[in-house]
């Protein structure tokens, strides 16, 4: 058996970009070593047949749906090695998020399975999956290959795209879970609700990212009018220095230890280009920055470096934005 079992994250019947991503790299790569793609599920009544079955039009044949707290590690856990225990799938795939990296952890010790976590893409050899994960701070690329019935991988944030196909439907099978006693241990209070998470750095196809040259947290004023003026899928980000400082919320940060991303357009304004800031927006399709010191580390991985002072330039760029779109 080649089938690879994914988990899709849900929120107020809306089904979680990165695990949408999961499902459609899980339906590529299944088919081409013969096997399907299935997805897990796990919730309360809002998992309706209708939203599971259209899990099909990213390539799922199958959802497991399973009933209990969604949002914490351990009961997904649970669920998914039932689903493995009682199908046999080769494969396990996330597409990250601190959620898969706990869910795919957890997996990995329940079925003493290998784990590869941060895989940014994933090819096939000899009726296997092989999962490449940059190392090095990106220079290199290393490929894991997985003894054993089971593979874990786990992807980084926006490694896959997304794809829609026509007229999928999946076939919904309800799977009885009986959750681990320790799985019940922690419980979701509430579901945090932190000032500018309504910001989806993850998904946005543009991001202005401001740094401490900005001068004070008034200065993001500069970048929220040039992320309004992009329109669209636009987002301020931020670095750690920022954050901690309390200019912006976590929510936008950008490095090591906040999020990684990978937009079409990311534009770094006041920011010099720490290397626990690089890593989490190297992979951006296009790379802007702005600072005053030529000599600043992020001009030595941007596209296009404008040296100067981000008060002047960034109100032009907004402007020249402005009068291109006729707004
Ligand atoms: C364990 C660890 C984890 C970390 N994790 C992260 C992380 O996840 N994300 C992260 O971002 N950082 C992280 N950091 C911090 C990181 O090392 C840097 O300190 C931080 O990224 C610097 O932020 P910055 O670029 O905003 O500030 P600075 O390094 O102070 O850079 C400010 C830049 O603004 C420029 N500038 C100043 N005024 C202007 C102006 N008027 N116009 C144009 N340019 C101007 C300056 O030339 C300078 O290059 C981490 C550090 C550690 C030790």
């Amino acid at each position: 058996m080649a089938d690879v079992l994914t988990y899709v994250l849900h929120y107020e019947g809306q089904f979680n970009k990165n695990s949408l991503g999961a499902v459609s790299e899980g339906a590529t790569r299944a088919s081409e070593i013969g096997g399907e793609c299935h997805a897990l599920v796990l919730g309360g009544e809002d998992l309706s047949d209708q939203l599971c079955q259209s899990l099909g039009t990213y390539g799922a044949s199958k959802v497991f749906r399973a009933r209990g707290p969604e949002g914490l590690a351990q009961p997904v856990v649970d669920a998914m090695a039932k689903a493995i225990d009682e199908h046999g799938h080769s494969y396990a795939l996330f597409g990250g998020g601190l959620l898969g990296f706990e869910i795919g952890a957890g997996l990995a010790a329940r079925k003493q399975a290998g784990v590869t976590m941060e895989v940014t893409a994933i090819r096939t050899q000899d009726g296997e999956l092989l999962a490449e994960r940059p190392i090095l701070q990106d220079s290199k690329i290393s490929v894991s290959r997985y003894r054993g019935e089971l593979g874990i991988i786990i992807g980084r944030i926006n490694a896959f795209e997304i794809v829609s196909r026509d007229g999928g439907s999946a076939e919904v099978i309800d799977l009885d879970v009986e959750y681990s006693p320790w799985s019940g241990k922690a419980t979701m209070v509430q579901r945090g609700e932190q000032r500018g998470a309504d910001v989806d750095i993850e998904g946005a196809d543009i991001l202005v990212a401001g740094g401490r040259g900005l001068g004070k947290p008034e200065g993001f004023e500069l970048c929220e009018l040039l992320a309004g003026a992009f329109g669209g899928n636009t987002a301020v980000a931020a670095t750690r220095a920022v954050v901690d400082a309390g200019w912006y919320p976590y929510a936008a940060q950008i490095g090591q230890t906040g999020k990684t991303v990978s937009p079409k357009l990311y534009l770094a304004a006041g920011i010099s280009g720490a290397i626990q800031h690089k890593v989490g927006m190297q992979s951006s399709e296009n790379i802007v920055a702005i600072n005053k010191d030529a000599g600043a580390p992020i001009f030595e991985f941007s596209d296009l470096g404008i040296v100067g002072d981000l008060n002047k330039i960034l109100p032009k760029l907004t402007e020249a934005i402005k009068s291109r779109k006729g707004s």
